[in-house]
């Protein structure tokens, strides 16, 4: 075949298949949104029909054909094609070189494994779930060796979330964050004086949130022609492509920062994913490049300009017209009780300076565990001891515990890690962004569309054609360094509580 023709099918293949991602993207958000809950069933044959369909291209003679003439011909491939081969070739190799009855066996062994999570999470029985995890655990190593022996099964597992960060990377990370940040949450300890946020539990209507987040998006300068917002029990980001993006939040009658904060962080992935490059639209690189990458913006909207002191300013005036009761509160008492930092048991309600101590904890158990150095058995009191160490807290019971996250029973392991990249990296991308913007005086006058801007053409135009750390290097001139998240988090809570 001409290069020209197989590139013209290589082109149109991956048409088909961002066809069917779109369809089983739109299916799965239905579901986890409006869809009427006895639809399941049906809806999860049809899923299941997409998804086979479009393994079977993925996995096919023809795919294979393409992948090798495509590779045959490497040097005279423009950049765009050559990078949709790497990440198709990726993709192919991970899967493919499982036996299919094993990779059959195992998608059987996390689903039921789901189940039994949520049972064991709601009754505190870790025991029931151990067996189901030792075995996920067992799946993971030997899928890691099969797709590369050469390399630690913890490396070949973070690499999947966040392509080219290996555990000595991760370590050197984490161990700039615990010098840091553990001494800094002890010392606000110390210091034994916490914000007000009693205001922020007042009764807030429902309705009167909904009108809060259609104005934190119009701020954000989300399109509404082509992202819109619904309700889920937990909130998310679901892309059909860069013209359709659905989010999500979740209303809290009595807690309305919470919900705001969540719309103000979907809100982020939706512009990574709003603007795109035109050019891969139909293409395997037509979305964000990484779980990490995706989480730097998320968290630059909501914690470092969502929670600076020119923004919450900004918002104050918005909230007393929505909610009147309200009034009588400053600018700096909202500041304060939005950046309350305080260790607690949840992740997933942890304070923008502990959370990285909460994935530390799950970054150096799935570390040991790999490794042989723990057992499934022993990681509740490991948890405990780390909980302990690290956020000073007792965890009570395994469902405050061990259990609390979903992701070890979908066998996402070597995902957490990317959640507090992510913030290292925005703060990384901040230091840089303040030599063309004005960050904080757009912020203070929620402008935010030179912040937009900037982001569109330094990372999302990019989409998936650049990786991690080439994103990191190109809008930042430098590798991924951590000392500005540290300095970044040092310097903003040491003024918060006067350190
Ligand atoms: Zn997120």
């Amino acid at each position: 075949m001409q290069l020209t023709e197989t590139i013209r099918r290589w082109k149109e293949i991956q048409r088909t298949l961002y066809s069917y991602r779109h369809a089983i993207a739109l299916l799965g958000t239905d579901g986890d949104t409006v869809a009427p809950r006895g639809g399941a069933a049906e809806r999860g044959l049809t899923l299941g029909t997409l998804t086979n369909a479009s393994y079977n291209i993925q996995t096919g003679a023809e795919m294979l054909a393409l992948m090798d003439e495509l590779s045959a011909h490497a040097a005279e491939l423009d950049r765009q094609t050559a990078r949709e081969l790497e990440v198709v070739r990726e993709n192919y190799e991970r899967v493919n070189r499982i036996p299919e009855k094993e990779y059959t066996d195992y998608t059987i062994l996390t689903n039921e494994a789901g189940d039994v999570w949520h049972d064991a999470k709601h009754d505190n029985d870790f025991a029931r779930f151990a067996p189901y995890l030792e075995k996920i655990v067992a799946y993971k190593k030997s899928f890691a060796a099969y797709y590369d022996d050469s390399r630690p099964v913890y490396d070949v597992l973070l690499d999947e979330y966040e392509t080219g960060l290996t555990a000595a990377v991760a370590d050197s990370y984490f161990d700039t964050v615990k010098a840091a940040v553990v001494p800094l949450v002890q010392a606000i300890k110390d210091k034994g004086a916490q914000p007000d946020t009693e205001f922020m539990h007042a009764e807030c209507p429902v309705e009167k949130q909904r009108e809060l987040s259609a104005w934190l998006m119009k701020v954000m300068t989300v399109d509404p022609r082509h992202c819109v917002l619904g309700e889920t029990e937990h909130p998310f980001t679901s892309e059909m492509n860069k013209d359709d993006v659905r989010i999500t939040t979740h209303y809290y009658p009595r807690d309305f920062i919470s919900s705001a904060f969540s719309v103000i962080h979907e809100s982020g992935h939706a512009l990574y994913e709003l603007n795109g490059g035109d050019e891969f639209r139909g293409t395997v690189l037509a979305c964000g490049t990484s779980m990490g990458i995706h989480e730097s913006q998320s968290r630059f909207y909501e914690n470092i300009i969502g929670r600076s002191r020119e923004f919450t300013a900004f918002l104050l005036p918005e909230l007393q017209r929505i909610f009147p009761p309200f009034a009588a509160l400053s600018a700096e008492q909202l500041y304060r009780a939005v950046n309350r930092a305080e260790p607690s048991l949840i992740r997933i309600e942890a304070d923008e300076l502990t959370y990285s101590l909460h994935i530390i904890v799950r970054y150096e158990i799935e570390k040991a565990l790999f490794a042989g150095d723990i057992t499934v058995a022993e990681l509740p009191a490991v948890w405990r001891e780390l909980y302990k160490k690290y956020l000073g807290v007792d965890v009570p019971d395994d469902t405050r515990g061990v259990l609390q996250d979903s992701h070890w029973g979908n066998g996402q392991f070597g995902y957490f890690p990317s959640y507090s990249l992510g913030s290292a990296y925005g703060a990384q991308m901040l230091n840089s962004m303040k030599k063309d913007v004005d960050v904080f005086a757009c912020a203070a006058k929620g402008e935010l569309a030179p912040i937009v801007k900037w982001l569109s053409d330094h990372i999302y135009c990019y989409s998936k054609l650049l990786k991690p750390a080439e994103v990191i290097m190109n809008c930042c001139g430098e590798p991924f360094e951590p000392k500005y998240y540290v300095d970044y988090l040092s310097n903003k809570f040491s003024d918060i509580y006067n350190l």
